[in-house]
């Protein structure tokens, strides 16, 4: 074992331990240190990646590849794309793929999976991967609240989830903070902005923080007026000027409601309140997030806008190594930008911040109703400036539990569908 590794891993869990006894509370929240690779008597990390035919799925297989056999793809999961799968299963060997749309699964001859590989079919294969005991690190990649199922199986369970299915935290983040503090589960961040801060935050300690600052590009629209916001096309929404995303997050970024779904995540897994997060336009996607401490201090992580840095980053935590994501270069001039939020033509901001402040059923109806207008959206169905109200209305309208249990937020999730399906259909 290396001794500068042991000692940055013991220095860490001391200062968690010590805030702790001190102030009664744990900083960072649910994210404690993982074992280190070489605790794991030099084999592999098995590493389950659901959401493996996604953007996310597929950077974090160029990472798990380029590892020299460090990170191992133990179990692949796809829902529409299952040829896909099988194409990934010849390629990385895992011991399971899971087809978790039953009926795409059909369309495919299982008969050409490698020896030794299971198929497992629906939520419930999902889920038995998620727990298994085999299993190091799950690599939650499934997109929307479809992701919940296997998240939740795995904190359960005691896993470590490495987790970019935000909307898991939006629907559900006390239960799933709760079950993870009951289980021992991990929780890593994915999400880039959540990464930075993981990064930054340990610089101080709980009662040090002042704010995070979560940065924004702005997406495809930053400069668009309101009348302008009325008459995008579908296209247009999907062209994000820095990052290559699955289409759902693509439109989120192009109305800032992903920024709104990333103060509720941040407040879930940081511990923080609506008023310690703040959001400010940075268009260059370089500066990833920050956090600001009392002292005026604001420390930064950057990094050219590739997933593949914060993937490695949670599977290999709490160590560091040489990776396949792109670098910055100092000998090229390099301008920053920082600008604050137009609240007026990005109103998707006040709702993230209002469902981080009251919390409850909020952000269960929010993203619910943010799936099902998006979803609109792209089906032609509902205009770009109609995504935002009809979220707004969707949570205006519905009957506010503050501590519901997930079976109410599942129902609340139904609803919130329902209420967004009334404006598709005008
Ligand atoms: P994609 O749309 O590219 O991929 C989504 C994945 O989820 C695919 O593998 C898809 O399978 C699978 N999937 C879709 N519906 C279901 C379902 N009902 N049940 C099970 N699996 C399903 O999305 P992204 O990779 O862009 O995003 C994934 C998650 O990561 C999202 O929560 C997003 O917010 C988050 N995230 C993404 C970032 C990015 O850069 N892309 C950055 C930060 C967070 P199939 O394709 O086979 O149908
Ligand atoms: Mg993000």
């Amino acid at each position: 074992m290396r001794s500068g590794v042991t000692f940055w891993h013991r220095h860490r869990v001391v200062a968690t331990a010590a805030c702790y006894k001190r102030h009664n509370r744990r900083f960072p929240h649910v994210l404690r240190p993982a074992p280190a690779t070489e605790e794991m008597n030099g084999s592999s990390k098995k590493i389950a990646v659901l959401g493996a035919t996604g953007s996310i799925g597929r950077s974090t297989l160029e990472v798990i590849a380029a590892s020299g056999g460090r990170l191992q793809a133990w179990a692949l999961s796809a829902h529409g794309r299952c040829e896909e799968l099988l194409a990934l299963a010849q390629q990385f060997r895992p011991a399971f793929v899971v087809a978790s749309d039953e009926a795409a699964a059909e369309q495919v001859d299982w008969s050409q999976l490698p020896a030794n590989c299971q198929l497992l079919l629906g939520t419930s294969g999902l889920d038995q991967v998620a727990a298994a005991e085999e299993l190091d690190v799950l690599l939650a990649a499934i997109v929307g609240s479809a992701g919940l199922s296997s998240t939740w199986a795995a904190v359960q369970a005691g896993k470590t989830v490495a987790l970019a299915n935000k909307e898991t935290l939006v629907l559900a983040g006390h239960l799933v903070v709760e079950a993870a503090r009951k289980s021992g589960a991990t929780i890593l961040p994915v999400d880039s902005e959540h990464s930075a801060i993981f990064q930054a935050i340990s610089a101080g300690k709980r009662q040090e923080l002042r704010r995070i600052v979560l940065t924004a590009s702005g997406g495809p629209f930053l400069n668009r007026t309101l009348e302008e916001l009325a008459n995008v096309s579908v296209e247009e929404a999907l062209a994000h000027p820095n990052w290559e995303m699955g289409p759902k997050i693509t439109v989120d970024s192009a109305t800032m409601m992903n920024k709104a779904l990333e103060i509720i995540e941040a407040r879930w897994l940081f511990d923080l309140t609506a008023d310690e997060i703040s959001v400010v336009v940075h268009p260059q996607s370089i500066v990833h997030s920050m956090v600001e401490f009392v002292d005026g201090s604001v420390i930064a992580q950057l990094s050219p806008p590739d997933m593949k840095l914060p993937i490695q980053y949670a599977l290999d935590y709490p160590d560091r190594r040489p990776g396949v994501a792109e670098r910055l270069d100092w000998t090229a001039a390099l301008r920053l930008d920082f600008q604050p939020p137009d609240l007026a033509r990005f109103p998707a901001l006040e709702l993230g911040l209002r469902a981080a402040r009251t919390g409850g059923s909020t952000g269960a109806v929010l993203n619910a109703a943010n799936e099902a207008a998006v979803a609109g959206f792209l089906e032609g169905e509902l205009r770009f400036n109609e995504i935002v109200p009809a979220c707004a209305a969707a949570v205006d309208n519905h009957e506010f539990d503050p501590s519901p249990s997930l079976d109410a937020l599942l129902r609340l999730d139904a609803w919130a569908r329902e209420e967004v399906s009334r404006w598709v259909c005008t």
